[in-house]
């Protein structure tokens, strides 16, 4: 079972009138905290669907939960497998980022995550010759799919840490447009989702944070879109005063090290912006910024370890980085 820890707020008191007012649920699921701020009548069940489709997506995704299905698809040990649809859905969209993104986004990283101790909790750098043999074992195209089919090496394991939250945003935001909900904000950890606009009918304001601070680096207005951010400062370790962060380049199997802190990526998918802020997080500026052109329709910010924000020129106008800052608009040309 999934353990789940729910905490319903109801923000302002509803008396007997039916007046709809935004109402928040906390719950704690795939390793980070959700919180889901809809405007609602205090007892429209909305709360109740979301959770539920959070104990499924869970039930379906997560790695380190015995009764998933990925865990069992993890377990499979060179057999066939035959999954569900939406998970041989989910798998076909990841490696198709992965072909897009020459494979800085993958997978079949999840034997190199373990190593480094990040979905367990004991952090450390894992030893030169264990992690030589595990890089044999996270050849993405190697995965055989064939309609809800599917196939992996001996000793090859998936981990969907860097899309699931995306997904599961996605499926939230059809549970709200059939419950003909208005106006909702959705926080899955990094992952934001801005539903609609606010009740006076504004654009949703969406802070991004600085690296390793409280404070905000940008500001952003956005309605029916994604707002995911992917860095180096969300989960990491230090060791002999060096940061060792949870995204990973295939290439080395060490964190993926460049000059970025944070990709930022702003889609009307969830999926797509949690795909992608990884896998242009892994790729780096110049990578990513050519992997933007072919892809025009999502806004990305980049924010430096200098400190200067790179941002594609789709986002003028509705981006506003704090006084001081170094920004650099990214045109199409
Ligand atoms: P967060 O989970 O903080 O939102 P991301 O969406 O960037 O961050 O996902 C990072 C997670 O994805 C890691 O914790 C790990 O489980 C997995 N991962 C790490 N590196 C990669 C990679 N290059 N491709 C795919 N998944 C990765
Ligand atoms: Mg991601």
């Amino acid at each position: 079972m999934v353990l789940l820890l729910c905490l319903l707020l109801v923000t302002a008191a509803s008396g007997c009138s039916q007046r709809k007012e935004y109402q928040e649920s906390t719950v704690y699921a795939m390793d980070t905290i959700l919180t889901f701020q809809v405007l609602t009548d205090s007892d429209s069940g909305i709360f109740d669907l979301l959770r539920k489709e959070v104990d499924q997506v869970n039930l379906m995704l997560s790695a380190t939960d015995a009764g998933s299905e990925l865990y069992r698809l993890n377990q499979s040990d060179g057999k066939c497998f035959e999954a569900s649809e939406e998970l041989a859905d989910v798998i076909v969209r990841c490696l198709s980022v992965a072909k897009e993104t020459n494979g800085a986004l993958n997978i079949a990283l999840y034997p190199v995550t373990q190593a480094w101790g990040f979905p367990s909790g004991d952090y450390h750098i894992p030893n030169g010759e264990i992690l030589k043999e595990l890089m044999k074992k996270i050849d993405w195209e190697e995965i055989q799919i064939e309609q809800n089919q599917i196939q992996l090496l001996p000793g090859m394991a998936l981990d969907m840490g860097a899309v699931g939250k995306g997904y599961l945003t996605d499926r939230c935001v059809e549970i709200l447009k059939e419950q003909q909900i208005s106006s909702a904000l959705l926080k899955l950890g990094g992952n934001i989702y801005a539903y609609g606009t606010r009740e006076d009918g504004s654009a949703w304001r969406i802070g991004i944070q600085k690296p390793f601070s409280e404070e905000v680096a940008a500001v952003l207005t956005a309605k029916n879109e994604a707002v995911v951010t992917s860095g180096t400062y969300q989960r990491y370790f230090e060791e002999d005063g060096k940061k060792y962060h949870h995204i990973i380049d295939s290439a080395t199997g060490y964190p993926a090290d460049n000059e970025l802190e944070s990709v930022t990526i702003v889609s009307a998918s969830g999926f797509q912006a949690d795909a992608l802020s990884t896998a242009y997080f892994v790729m780096g500026l110049d990578a990513s910024i050519q992997a933007w052109k072919q892809n025009p329709d999502i806004g990305v910010i980049w924010i430096l370890k200098d400190g200067a924000i790179y941002y594609t020129e789709n986002l003028n106008g509705r981006f506003s980085a704090a006084e001081g800052t170094e920004t650099y608009m990214v045109r199409q040309e």
